[in-house]
């Protein structure tokens, strides 16, 4: 309990609520920006097991705002989940840390989280449709978790108690402010700004059982800081939280090929295409268990375990189609 002795002799906080804490389950679903500095400081403060689940691998652009990650991580192009699980293991060995390397679908989420057990449920998601499924997911399940947003200077964090209003009830459109990061930037105080927030919220749900019902939004260049008590916001009729109507948990399609921030596009191929032989014009970069870049007539491409395959500079389907087909000579059965 050594470690621990300063944030043990915070009075509200305690050896009750550090023993607590090391009981406490939770799962991290994505672990860029946000999603990495939350598991560092659970883990730095002595949670007793944290799972966290991404699909990305560490690029250099992430090193500006992600703490989580080191240059030779990206140099490796190591997952987000392994790299991770390495340094929060190097922090602190007590701590019970799974790395599940995977894609976040609406057809494996309620499984994943039934597996990691989480007493609670962090947000690190980057996208609105992928909020809105774990908003169907936590509430199915009735756990409790934090919604986390930073855009350029903004941070937004909102707990959602899975008895209160849900996340449809408080923001049914996604905020026009709240694009993608590749789009609006991202300056990193305001995400640790939003880490602090999270995990201070976490330490509270341990201290009293419950989480708070109010939204705080900070602007951390403008030093604006406003909080609203949202527990009066249920809506009647929203179709998750009143209905159980799980539009995205039942039918949000995987698709097939898609446009991505910053000219690529991403393509889904079967996971046996990563075994397999790939033509001679195709030069291999960099290569590990876990992904290959591959080059060729002037593209770059990331291929994954699982499939998929990132074309970086095609600006046309069609195009990225083309490239995908001239890979490989032969596809294991
Ligand atoms: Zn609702």
């Amino acid at each position: 309990m050594e470690r621990y002795d300063r944030q043990i002799k915070y009075a509200h906080f305690g050896m009750d609520g550090q023993r607590q804490l090391q009981q406490l389950r939770v799962i991290v679903m994505g672990v860029g920006a946000l999603g990495s500095g939350v598991a560092e400081q659970l883990v730095r403060s002595g949670v007793g097991h944290i799972t966290i689940v991404d699909k990305d691998i560490v690029t250099l652009s992430n090193l500006h705002r992600q703490s989580g990650y080191v240059e030779a991580d990206a140099e490796e192009m190591l997952p987000k989940v392994v790299a991770l699980q390495r340094h929060l293991q190097a922090m602190n060995h007590d701590v019970e840390v799974i790395a599940r390397n995977q894609e976040i679908t609406a057809q494996n989420i309620i499984p994943i989280l039934e597996q990691a057990k989480p007493d609670i449920v962090l947000d690190g998601m980057d996208t609105f449709d992928m909020r809105y499924l774990l908003n169907e997911a936590t509430r199915k399940l009735q756990i409790p978790y934090i919604y986390g947003a930073v855009v350029g200077s903004q941070v937004s964090v909102l707990p959602i108690h899975h008895e209160g209003p849900c996340l449809q009830c408080i923001m049914p459109e996604v905020p026009e402010t709240m694009e993608r990061c590749e789009i609006n930037g991202v300056l990193p105080p305001a995400v640790h700004m939003a880490c602090s927030l999270i995990v201070a919220e976490v330490f509270r749900y341990i201290m009293h059982g419950t989480l708070t019902s109010r939204m705080t939004s900070v602007d951390i260049y403008s030093g604006k800081m406003r909080t609203v008590d949202v527990s009066a916001l249920k809506e009647p009729d929203c179709p998750v939280c009143a209905h159980q109507h799980y539009e995205r948990l039942d039918h949000m399609p995987i698709e097939r090929v898609r446009a991505l921030c910053g000219g690529a596009f991403q393509l889904r191929l079967a996971p046996k295409y990563f075994q397999a032989t790939l033509q001679p014009h195709v030069m291999i970069g960099i290569e590990n268990p876990y992904v290959k870049r591959l080059m060729t007539q002037g593209y770059e491409m990331t291929l994954y375990q699982d499939g998929r395959l990132l074309i970086y500079g095609a600006t046309r389907i069609d195009e990225a189609e083309r490239l995908s087909q001239q890979l490989f000579v032969d596809v294991p059965d």
